[in-house]
């Protein structure tokens, strides 16, 4: 097994040999900060933010008064008005000793954790809840943001507030002081603008407030939540993100009186393309996939192995539909099936097509949008002859391929060893869980921060029930996350950030 995959085996006795850091809490203390972590959660829901426009400020303040409670004294930077953004460091003994130490030393350097402050915007029909209320009712918060992702900066929060009730019982200042315990430092950064690409948030961040992001490793969303697969508990960990593409095509054709159709309609050509261009195509077996894979073949359930082959066997969306009918008969949930052929390979899905002028005239020109999302390595000139490729020599002399937009995909260390502290802290909790490594099919503000020089990984650590839909809730409408997901998560988190950085 390679070192990448043996990251995501790792027991907690290797990175935890005297116990869990949280087992070594005051356990009354855990679950009071794991309950405000709700109420913190209810606090920022409450602070709309909806992008566009954003209005991020009001939940930075609301942010800032959660932080200031504790004692800290966080950095406000508003650069464009209303759009403001939030960040807060808790020494550890490393820079406190060494006040020139490099926050990016990869021995000494600091944890990031890292959150956007902007929520997507929420249609009142189809939610039960008023998605601005911050309701509580049924053992979760409700609201927008509750996963995406206001309810892991709620958890972040929590493992400052617990970072700080250590300072305190040791009579010390956690503003100024170093944390008892901590080798690191930690900050806490969370940024406008994530949901409409970041530039008037973190890139802003990134070129004013470099040091509220420079560390050693960053940990923003959205990994190391529970998904139940063919009675499976599987905790991805985001290490990657891929990229986009976006192609118009202009097909052509002759024009002509209806009556008489032949083969040179463009329209008639479109539709080959179409059908061309949407193939899934194989399997792509890039360093972060090779490493999924190999995860999923060592822990699955032999049962679900076989399935695992054939997913990995298919091309065409014909070649899936055996796994697909299986599924629905109570393998595993169809959705994920269809994230995982997405994160498997680069897709091509042909989205908006125009043509035609009238009812009676052959039309001689077509257009077609394709979206196109690729994977780390695959360069503009890879998806550009891939589309060429899968357009056909037949096709291609009537075909224009022009690559309007191209955004690389973004990856980070496969071997890093937060991600063995990640495994290990979930495996200590739920010792049949199988993490694994992702690369997402969204973009994150990790698009912003990985080009910079910071690695940043998803894990924003939810324990779900096996009927609760995580990648559902995204953007979707009853937006919730449990009380009991929020106090986990703050356990975990906790014990990630103190196995990484702490003594
Ligand atoms: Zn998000």
């Amino acid at each position: 097994m390679s070192g990448a995959a043996s990251r995501f085996n790792a027991q907690p006795a290797e990175h935890f040999p005297n116990g869990l850091p949280s087992l070594d809490l005051d356990q009354a203390l855990l679950a009071k900060i794991g309950a405000e972590a709700a109420d913190d959660l209810v606090t920022l829901i409450r602070a709309e933010s909806v992008n566009p426009p954003g209005n991020e400020t009001r939940a930075a303040r609301a942010l800032i008064t959660l932080l200031e409670r504790e004692g800290l004294t966080p950095e406000f930077y508003e650069p464009i008005p209303d759009r403001g953004n939030v960040s807060v460091r808790l020494r550890g003994s490393a820079s406190a000793q060494n006040p020139s130490l490099d926050p990016r030393d990869p021995a000494s350097g600091a944890l990031l954790l890292f959150a956007h402050l902007d929520v997507v915007p929420a249609n009142q029909d189809g939610w039960t809840v008023d998605p601005f209320a911050g309701v509580v009712k049924e053992g979760y918060v409700w609201g927008r943001g509750a996963v995406d992702m206001k309810g892991a900066l709620a958890v972040q929060v929590g493992v400052i507030r617990l970072l700080c009730a250590r300072a305190r019982a040791a009579g010390l200042n956690p503003a100024t002081d170093p944390i008892p315990g901590l080798r690191r430092d930690i900050i806490l950064t969370a940024t406008a603008d994530e949901e409409t690409g970041g530039d008037e948030g973190i890139a802003l961040v990134l070129r004013d407030r470099r040091h509220w992001l420079d560390a050693a490793v960053a940990l923003t969303e959205a990994g190391g939540v529970t998904i139940t697969a063919a009675g499976t508990r599987i905790y991805p960990i985001q290490v990657a993100e891929k990229g986009f593409a976006r192609f118009a095509l202009t097909i052509s054709g002759r024009w002509g009186h209806a009556s008489m159709p032949d083969s040179d309609n463009a329209l008639l050509r479109a539709a080959l393309v179409v059908e061309r261009v949407s193939t899934p195509g194989p399997v792509q077996f890039v360093p972060e996939n090779e490493a999924l894979v190999a995860a999923l073949r060592a822990a699955l359930p032999a049962a679900a192995v076989g399935g695992l082959e054939q997913l990995l066997a298919e091309e065409t969306f014909e070649d899936a539909a055996p796994l697909n009918a299986r599924s629905r008969a109570g393998g595993c949930a169809p959705e994920l099936l269809r994230a995982l052929r997405a994160v498997l390979r680069d897709t091509f899905a042909p989205t908006i097509l125009a043509s035609g002028i009238r009812s009676n005239v052959l039309p001689g020109s077509a257009t077609l949008t394709v979206d196109s999302r690729i994977l780390p390595g695959t360069s503009a000139d890879d998806a550009r002859a891939a589309m060429i490729a899968r357009i056909g020599s037949d096709l291609a002399p009537f075909v224009k391929v022009d690559l309007t937009e191209y955004g690389a995909a973004v990856s980070n260390n496969l071997d890093h060893e937060i991600l063995g502290i990640a495994s290990a802290a979930i495996r200590a909790r739920d010792s049949e869980a199988l993490l694994m490594p992702v690369v997402a099919p969204w973009a994150t503000d990790a698009k912003t921060t990985v080009p910079a020089g910071i690695a940043t990984y998803g894990f924003s650590p939810y324990l779900l029930d096996p009927e609760e839909r995580f990648m559902e809730r995204f953007h979707g409408i009853d937006e919730r996350v449990s009380l009991e997901a929020l106090a986990w998560g703050v356990a975990v988190l906790y014990d990630v950030t103190m196995g990484y950085a702490g003594e």
